[in-house]
């Protein structure tokens, strides 16, 4: 146990003990002792008990010995980050019962390699089990999936599960992988081929963000697909290290709706062959990559296009597609552009008092001219304009009518 694990864990063991001695001693059960301390005695003590059953499970499948069976089962590092901790006693019920995995009654059908593996697990380090309830934390970040589109292969997996908890624990067997899933009620699939591996029944688009994120080479520029629970996770593991206690547990958001009609629109683009079949497989691709964010409308496209310095065929392209979704949804929000500067002038006005002139400046759509919005605020003399000043922009992008200066937008001609 580290100096950091043993700060966490001393004082808990002396307040249980104190609790036990005045239980045994009568005192408590005469009244000595207020109420919730009764029942913290009682709640700690009933965990106590899981704890016990937990560490006797794993002395009995590992030959760990019981005290250092009891470390791990209380190891700040096994009480669960995303959920509940896990039991002990679940991880080695699944290897007997489990409907895939699970001998029930015959010979192992998992071991360290993997499914149908004949030889014994190799127990043996001080942090078997700690080590398998960090893999079911890594595991818990994943929305399930349901059997039919399990997709990500158990020893791809491992791998990723690895680099995520380095250096809690660097090295991860196939088969402990599968055991941590199968105790999680994940859905395990044989691969065709029935060999060591299982397709394991996890989102593969948040795996995959995850594998980008921890492989050490290009992280990924987009987010919708990174876990929710990710940061909490690499935090709690942060301060594990640190010696620093665990915030409180993550609870996940409610999950929120958000529309996003050009996205729905654009990725139903793909079949085509034409250009504007190029522009939605390069922004399906992108998306999936986690290398380009997810476009709500045709403006959010078209920054994010513009922003890389598209070549002048690709964003023609772009137009076309966006002028081609602007006529099949007459009524979707016209464009607005990347706002670059604001400034405001006092002036002393003409009779009838002082005003100020307002200059707002916005990208135009292709990125080299401008949207200049100005508003002369002076008693007496108030006028509000928008213009789009680009030469090249001038044949292709009109404003949307019916719409205030301030509310302008632009849509293609
Ligand atoms: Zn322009």
């Amino acid at each position: 146990m580290t100096a950091a694990e043993d700060k966490r864990c001393t004082p808990v063991k002396l307040v249980s003990s104190l609790l036990r001695v005045l239980s045994q001693s009568g005192l408590a059960s005469v009244g000595c002792e207020p109420g919730s301390e009764i029942e913290m005695s009682s709640s700690r003590n009933n965990s106590d008990r899981a704890s016990q059953q937990d560490a006797r499970a794993w002395k009995a499948l590992t030959g760990t010995k019981y005290t250092a069976s009891l470390r791990q089962v209380e190891s700040p590092l096994a009480q669960g980050f995303l959920g509940d901790r896990f039991s002990a006693r679940t991880l080695v019920a699944v290897l007997d019962d489990h409907p895939v995995v699970g001998s029930r009654g015959g010979a192992p059908v998992l071991g360290d390699n993997g499914m149908h593996d004949t030889d014994p697990w190799r127990f043996g380090t001080k942090t078997d089990l700690v080590d398998l309830a960090l893999v079911i934390e890594a595991l818990r970040l994943f929305t399930p999936t349901t059997e039919a589109e399990a997709g990500v292969n158990s020893y791809r997996f491992k791998h990723t599960v690895e680099k995520l908890l380095a250096p809690h624990c660097s090295y991860v067997t196939n088969g402990r992988l599968i055991w941590a899933a199968a105790a999680l009620g994940l859905p395990l699939v044989e691969t065709e081929s029935g060999g060591p591996n299982l397709l394991i029944g996890i989102s593969q688009v948040e795996h995959d963000y995850v594998r980008q994120l921890v492989d050490g080479g290009t992280p990924p520029t987009a987010h919708h697909h990174r876990p929710g629970g990710l940061d909490h996770l690499q935090d709690s593991l942060a301060r594990c290290l640190a010696g620093t206690p665990v915030g409180p547990r993550w609870v996940p958001p409610a999950p929120v709706v958000v529309a996003t009609p050009f996205h729905d629109w654009l990725t139903t683009q793909t079949d085509r062959n034409d250009l504007v079949g190029d522009i939605a497989r390069d922004y399906v691709g992108g998306i999936e990559h986690n290398i380009k964010s997810i476009s709500v409308s045709a403006g959010d496209f078209l920054k994010g296009l513009v922003a890389v310095w598209p070549a002048p065929e690709v964003y023609d392209a772009a137009v076309s597609a966006i002028a081609e979704w602007f006529v099949a949804s007459p009524h979707a929000e016209p464009v607005r552009t990347k706002a670059l500067s604001r400034t405001s002038e006092e002036v002393p006005g003409w009779g009838a008092g002082a005003g100020d002139m307002e200059r707002i400046v916005f990208a135009c759509p292709c990125g080299e001219g401008e949207v200049v919005e100005e508003h002369d605020n002076i008693p007496g003399f108030r006028e509000h304009s928008v213009n789009l000043w680009c030469g090249r922009c001038r044949g292709e992008w009109d404003f949307a009518p019916g719409r205030s200066v301030r509310d302008w937008g632009l849509v293609p001609v």
